[in-house]
């Protein structure tokens, strides 16, 4: 396997979110992908590679420039506004909500925070663009690695990405990686290209950049939004429109559902994906459906993913991992590991 490391992912260390009402420690720390990297340390699973620059073309393909060119300089912004804002994370407070516009682009800068992002749990800090800007040249390489005859390959992407949208932000994501890499095998030849998101959280934002296209078909198994974050999207009447009409497929759990539940969903998502006949196939690989995660609430047991990642590599797709959610920070290493030897065993 093709593994591409984001050299910058630790300059992104916020300080803090708003969780439950409170300004808590961040969940998505830098040690999440440093477990990651010592177990594959422990579990080789093939060499371990900084990727080069990811094109400005493909971030803008999956972006809205003027929200690439905000994340870009928000930090120096935020900073000019006051040298004591150097010490503190920019947290966004208000947002354009139905009937307000968003088309125009505010000059002041808090109006911009929230007009480029849905919450208040993801702080923007000194190094988030350098860190999600690297982390999408590992999604764009990891995909020329499979567009170039690879059977798989891993963007070990810090912050996530599943979160964000064309112009937005949130759930600790930035630039959408799962989306990028789908896009670069797009560019790359692939004909279809199939997203299978296995996070806890529904991939809102994989699932608004390609609603309208029939040559993305997005896949999420998730907990239910009435009751889990993202909450506003991710039900299962969400299949798609125009072009895009049945290129969607949503598959909502309970929350408490174990892996004979979830394993269920996992092999509807595959039918799905079957029938739709993709040249090629990207997993946004979330671990927050584990048992013991902090924010979520799936009842994986570590042991199971060595069946997820089986499952997937069944698919018999050339396939690129991107890293998305999982804050049970210890066992993130072993959890994501055993996806990925899973499915290496499997696809021999
Ligand atoms: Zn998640």
């Amino acid at each position: 396997m093709q593994i591409y490391a984001n050299p910058r992912h630790a300059a992104h260390d916020g300080r803090q979110e708003m969780f439950r009402g409170k300004l808590v420690p961040c969940h998505e720390v830098p040690a999440r992908l440093e477990h990651v990297l010592a177990e594959l340390g422990r579990r080789p699973l093939g060499e371990i590679q900084a990727p080069p620059p990811v094109p400005r073309a493909l971030l803008e393909a999956v972006h809205a420039p003027r929200y690439l060119r905000f994340l870009e300089t928000a930090w120096d912004e935020w900073v000019a506004l006051d040298a004591a804002n150097a010490a503190l994370d920019a947290l966004p407070s208000v947002w354009p909500v139905r009937g307000f516009r968003a088309d125009v682009e505010p000059d002041n800068f808090a109006a911009r925070l929230g007009l480029y992002s849905f919450d208040a749990g993801t702080p923007l800090t000194a190094g988030t663009w350098a860190a999600a800007e690297a982390g999408a040249a590992c999604a764009a390489a990891a995909a020329t690695a499979v567009t170039g005859g690879a059977r798989a390959a891993l963007a070990l992407t810090r912050p996530p990405g599943h979160h964000a949208g064309h112009d937005f932000f949130g759930g600790y994501c930035f630039v959408n990686n799962a989306a990028v890499a789908a896009q670069a095998l797009r560019d790359g030849g692939a004909r279809r290209v199939a997203v299978l998101d296995v996070d806890y959280h529904h991939g809102n934002g994989t699932q608004s950049l390609f609603y309208e296209r029939a040559d993305v078909l997005t896949v999420s198994i998730h907990g239910d939004p009435r009751t889990e974050y993202p909450f506003y999207l991710g039900h299962a009447d969400e299949i798609g429109a125009g072009h895009g009409l049945g290129c969607n497929l949503n598959l909502p759990l309970p929350a408490g559902t174990d892996f004979a539940g979830w394993r269920q969903a996992l092999d509807a998502a595959l039918a799905r994906i079957a029938a739709f006949a993709p040249d090629a196939l990207v997993v946004a690989l979330g671990v927050d459906t584990y048992e013991g995660d902090p924010i979520s609430r799936f009842r994986l047991a570590s042991a199971d993913y060595l069946t997820v990642g089986a499952a997937i590599a069944g698919a018999g797709l050339p396939t690129v991992f991107t890293l998305e959610g999982g804050y049970a920070v210890a066992a993130m290493g072993v959890n994501v590991v055993n996806v990925l030897e899973g499915f290496e065993a499997a696809a021999r």
